[in-house]
């Protein structure tokens, strides 16, 4: 990778980092800051628990329990998504992929359309805050805004700040014991992606432990560097 990118080959970042490091937040600002699609997988998995498909039977029990649904299910659900018109706009990756052959296969569907990683910028947390982090967070329903009971309260108790709707949902994998269930995947199926992609020179490292603002503004930066 030689840091330079084809100005007709759409964007590709992805976001790593353990749960509760503040990808879908940083993805949500990147999307309407830079017209790029985010690209949820745990979105899109919830999305098929939901319609009660056949991927989403299959991965409803992983996805409690706090494991990783297979890399079948979630590379076909990926690929779907991002042959969508929409993704021509560039795509931010959140929570995909999170081991080697996931990597591996984005790779190859990226190369079938002559795209390529420009950046996976890793959020370095200190684990032992993300289990406090995560379990007190929560989102508007209707806009997809994310609060939490101590960082970000909204202003009026059960009512969004950005919309006005009073429909705060929790995720039911965010407790405790499921989070750290969630940690350990991390580390043992996800964190051998920091040496896949340092070795392929695409790795940007940003400290995602201080106020969202800065972090947000470290990430802006070097998505502005790898548009360019
Ligand atoms: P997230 O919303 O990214 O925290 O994902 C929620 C859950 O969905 C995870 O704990 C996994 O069970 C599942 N999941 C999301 N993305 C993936 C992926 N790329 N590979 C395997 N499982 C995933």
């Amino acid at each position: 990778m030689d840091g330079s990118r084809s100005p007709q080959t759409p964007p590709v970042l992805i976001l790593l980092g353990p749960p509760g490091a503040g990808k879908g937040t940083q993805a949500r600002m990147l999307e309407e800051r830079f017209g790029l699609v985010q690209l949820s997988t745990g979105d899109l998995l919830r999305a098929a628990v939901a319609s009660g498909s056949e991927a989403g039977k299959a991965a409803k029990a992983v996805m409690e329990a706090g494991g990783l649904v297979s890399d079948d299910i979630v590379i076909a659900i990926l690929r779907d998504r991002l042959a969508a018109p929409d993704c021509a706009k560039g795509v931010i990756l959140d929570g995909f992929p999170r081991t080697t052959t996931q990597a591996e296969a984005l790779d190859q569907m990226l190369a079938e359309t002559g795209q390529q990683i420009d950046a996976a910028v890793l959020l370095e947390v200190d684990d032992v805050k993300m289990v406090v982090r995560i379990a007190g967070r929560f989102t508007c329903g209707a806009c997809g805004e994310g609060y939490h009971d101590t960082f970000k309260a909204p202003k009026v108790a059960d009512t969004c700040d950005n919309c006005g709707a009073q429909q705060m949902t929790r995720r039911a994998d965010d407790n405790a014991a499921t989070v750290m269930s969630r940690l350990d995947a991390y580390h043992e199926q996800t964190s051998p992606l920091v040496a896949y992609y340092t070795d392929k020179g695409a790795l940007r490292r940003v400290d995602a432990m201080g106020e969202i603002a800065e972090i947000q503004n470290a990430i802006a930066a070097l998505t502005e560097s790898v548009m360019r």
